[in-house]
């Protein structure tokens, strides 16, 4: 819907500007036609030397119009803007369409007939005017002529806002409006010039105008990049302050947006486990079907990207040989970006973004995005590390089970909800039975491989959310949040009894003696309503269990067995 009314939009003013061309044409002074010629030479030069943004263009080309339109009325200036622009930009094509070009003169066109509008009303002469006798309304005419200008094209690319990520629409006006004001005196000038030392002297007027369309195309530049390398910095630092890889690969595709607009972006990264490259985040109306592809290095397009570490860009899916009969982004991307995320020797994942259109990315983009991948792949690594870093920190290492530190933090922290909550949670501990005869008699390395395998029967017999530590030595601790006694005493006998029947192996074979632990269970509020003496109850059932001839549960409680 929305496209659809913009096209006719783009239309209508196409074919306004067409009718006013066809409507003024029998005014137009066809004696002045060679002079008429250089007028539309001049503002195709001022076309072709234009200052191209985001958002549109700089040139001073207003300078001939306004002459034109002083010299020879407002006939010979909609044609001069209309087929300059469409000359100018005809001929050295930036890229844009043809209705571009189309709706570029048209609107040139119209808004020299707004202008016009204005200076009648203003009170301008229709006839013998001058550049100094009727100022205000020439002035009138330029505040028009800009005014529609402006509107047209705001309502030509509003619906595509998010393509200028770095230049808003104050910043259009306000380097137009330096144009504007360089233009309009120079125009009048043309004009006056043109009168007392002819065409010559008008040309030449001329050339400070296309000066400075020089200099602000340098300022231009410098003030994009400028900006660019702010948003740049702003990323680097957002990203140092993230320690998880996925919300890395999060910002990193949502910030990118600041500096380069795009339909759809991917951050595929490395899986270890699915060894493949798949979606780690996904911005894109197709986001759902996205986040389902997967790719194996040197297999398909992007396969062949990653194995060639280098950035590709993509002009036009449907040209781009390589490309070929790939599946997924093809289907719906015209134009791509790719990034390997390269570390040295391994690559990451791949930073790709892609629009529907063709030829929306350049080189410099592609640099940008470069630099932006070389910032993603260093906090990448650094979040992958860091996690690394913190799950050693607390991890025991043989078993994989949670160290003692971490089990106390958490305990304490279950203990804190639940005095708040009026809540229950228990504390089990267990402790393998006569494990230092099993050390003495077939060594360590045997007592270690037992351990291992038993840190594993007591994660796989728990529910989520449960915490299990690896207490010290051979012993174990349970944290089960929100649980009373009843629960938690089920729980431990599930785990004594899988132990009981776990078949424990050693170097390939089946270990020949029964494998038992003891268990002590104590639950808060009941048996503590502090941390110490609830730690303490649990530890003081366990050595009742030992007492009571190992292989059992004991609460702290009753000191019964079960
Ligand atoms: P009980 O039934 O009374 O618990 O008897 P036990 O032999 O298990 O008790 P004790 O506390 O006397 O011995 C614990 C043994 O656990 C001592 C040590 O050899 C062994 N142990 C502790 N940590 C490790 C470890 O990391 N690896 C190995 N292989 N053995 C360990
Ligand atoms: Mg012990
Ligand atoms: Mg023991």
């Amino acid at each position: 819907m929305r496209r659809c009314c913009r096209v006719a939009f783009t239309w209508s003013v196409i074919v306004g500007g067409l009718w006013g061309l066809v409507h003024l044409a029998p005014e137009l002074n066809l004696d002045a036609g060679r002079e008429l010629a250089l007028l539309i030479l001049l503002g195709m030069v001022a076309e072709w030397l234009a200052v191209p943004f985001q958002r549109g263009q700089l040139s001073g080309g207003f300078a001939v119009i306004l002459a034109t339109f002083v010299v020879h009325g407002p006939a010979a200036a909609a044609w001069v803007g209309g087929l300059a622009t469409l000359f100018g930009q005809g001929l050295v094509n930036r890229g844009q369409g043809m209705r571009t070009v189309l709706f570029n003169g048209a609107q040139y066109v119209l808004a020299a007939l707004g202008g016009n509008y204005a200076y009648l009303l203003a009170g301008g002469a229709t006839s013998g005017r001058t550049a100094t006798g009727n100022l205000p309304a020439l002035l009138a005419f330029t505040a028009a002529y800009m005014f529609v200008n402006h509107i047209l094209v705001y309502l030509y690319t509003r619906p595509n806002k998010r393509y200028y990520p770095l230049v808003g629409w104050r910043d259009a006006f306000q380097w137009d409006l330096l144009t504007y004001v360089l233009a309009t005196p120079i125009g009048l000038l043309m004009a006056l010039v043109r009168d007392k030392v002819g065409l010559a002297g008008l040309s030449l007027l001329f050339l400070p105008v296309l000066a400075t369309q020089f200099i602000l195309r340098l300022y231009v530049e410098l003030a994009l990049t400028n900006r660019e390398l702010a948003v740049l910095y702003e990323i680097s630092r957002r990203l140092g302050r993230k320690h998880d890889p996925g919300q890395v690969v999060e910002i990193v595709l949502r910030e990118t947006r600041r500096v380069i607009a795009y339909h759809t972006g991917i951050i595929y990264l490395w899986s270890d486990e699915e060894r493949c490259y798949r979606p780690g985040a996904v911005l894109s109306p197709h986001a759902r079907q996205i986040r389902e592809l997967r790719f194996v290095p040197a297999e398909g397009f992007l396969g062949e990207v990653v194995q060639a570490r280098e950035p590709y860009l993509i002009m036009d899916t449907r040209q781009d040989e390589r490309v070929g009969k790939e599946p997924g982004f093809p289907q719906f991307l015209r134009s791509a970006m790719m990034v390997p995320l390269v570390v040295e020797e391994d690559v990451l994942g791949l930073f790709l973004v892609g629009e529907r259109r063709p030829q929306a990315f350049d080189r410099k983009q592609l640099h940008t995005l470069t630099v932006i991948g070389s910032q993603a792949t260093v906090a990448i690594t650094n979040a992958v590390l860091y996690r690394r870093l913190e799950n050693m920190a607390i991890t025991d290492g043989l078993t994989g089970l949670y160290n003692h530190r971490y089990f106390y933090l958490r305990t304490q922290a279950e203990f804190q909800r639940a005095a708040r909550q009026g809540d229950s949670f228990a504390v089990i501990f267990f402790d393998l039975d006569h494990f230092k005869d099993l050390n003495d008699q077939y060594g360590h390395l045997a007592g270690d491989a037992i351990l291992a395998q038993l840190g594993e029967v007591i994660r796989n017999n728990l529910r989520e959310g449960d915490v299990a530590a690896r207490y010290g030595g051979e012993e174990f601790a349970v944290l089960l949040p929100s649980t009373g006694e009843h629960r938690a005493v089920y729980a431990a006998e599930r785990i004594r009894e899988a132990v009981r029947r776990h078949a424990f192996a050693w170097e390939g074979r089946t270990w020949p003696v029964q494998v038992s632990i003891s268990a002590g269970v104590a639950v808060f509020p009941k048996d503590g309503t502090d941390l110490t003496t609830l730690l303490r109850a649990a530890d003081r059932a366990l050595y009742r269990a030992k007492e009571m001839g190992r292989d059992r549960v004991v609460t702290s409680g009753s000191g019964a067995e079960s």
